[in-house]
């Protein structure tokens, strides 16, 4: 039997809430779709926590700004849920845009502070439509835990604290980075680029490398690391950052002096192809 597949919030909330009555526990991982290893090792990771996993797959149109690549974004559903089910999957919640955003809908999870530095700086209106769609997938899944990679670092930081602050009885789960052998972190987007491209892709790890080999090393200047960093990209001819920064894990601030709470993050456009990563400096 292929995995059911269901489209409709109410049902959706009726399968888990049934599951849960006979005492199973269900996790939540919530994708865009266009899945790859990082999203498989999510499923697999909640698939041997709880005992019910549902995927989500919705290309959510309040988190990408104008002129991103909404249109674009790569969708296979049928493709995914092969994917979701080998890797654990129970049931895949596969939403249209007007289940999730009906005529008139006009509430939204605001969270000021954390929301507007690093990528919210270059993707204002991210974060709202990203903790908005968020906590819905969660009134409509109400998991007992949620899967995230750490690969979106800020997304991990704002979910947390969002979840906290409105007391949304769901464990959050942070789930390693996958990446490909030469360490580019995996991404729905990674498909977009180029042979060259891709090539130069690389260069995000590699700076993030050079910074935590550096600190190692006994550097604890916030400038010279993302100095470090800033080399190591600008040696990649397509490759252009947006930010390059080393901030506190829970505050997101700017550290001048790093201490082992710190994460590298960084942005960088590839061409057209906008990618992300990061790394925590120690540990
Ligand atoms: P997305 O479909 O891009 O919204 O991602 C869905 C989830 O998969 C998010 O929690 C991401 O952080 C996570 N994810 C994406 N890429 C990776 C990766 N390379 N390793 C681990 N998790 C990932």
């Amino acid at each position: 039997m292929p995995l059911p597949r269901s489209t409709c919030p109410n049902e959706t909330r009726g399968i888990v809430r049934a599951w849960q009555a006979e005492g199973l526990s269900v996790g939540l991982v919530p994708t865009m779709g266009a899945l790859h290893e990082g999203h498989l090792s999510l499923v697999r990771a909640s698939d041997g926590e709880c005992d019910r996993t549902v995927v989500s797959i919705y290309v959510n149109p309040t988190q990408f700004g104008a002129g991103e690549d909404l249109a674009r974004y790569p969708r296979n559903l049928d493709g995914d849920c092969r994917l979701a089910e080998g890797a654990g999957a129970d049931l895949v919640f596969c939403p249209a845009d007007e289940a999730i955003y009906p005529d008139g809908h006009c509430t939204f999870v605001d969270q000021p502070g954390l929301t507007e530095v690093l990528e919210g700086e270059f993707r204002p209106a991210h974060f709202r439509g990203v903790l908005t769609v968020v906590l819905k997938l969660l009134h409509i899944v109400p998991a007992n835990r949620v899967y995230f990679g750490r690969k979106d670092f800020q997304q991990t930081v704002v979910v947390r604290r969002m979840v906290r602050d409105l007391n949304v009885p769901t464990e959050v789960r942070v789930m390693p980075t996958v990446r490909e052998p030469d360490g580019l972190a995996m991404s729905s987007r990674n498909r977009y680029l180029s042979e060259e491209e891709r090539r130069q892709a690389v260069c995000l790890h590699r700076a993030l490398v050079a910074a935590r080999e550096r600190y190692a090393a006994g550097e604890t200047a916030g400038d010279v690391l993302c100095r470090t960093m800033g080399r190591v990209i600008a040696e990649a001819p397509m490759a252009q950052a947006d930010y390059v920064e080393v901030v506190d894990c829970e505050t997101l601030e700017p550290r001048d002096v790093v201490t082992d709470r710190a994460v590298a993050a960084l942005a960088v456009r590839i061409g057209r192809t906008r990618l992300i990563d990061n790394m925590p400096l120690s540990g």
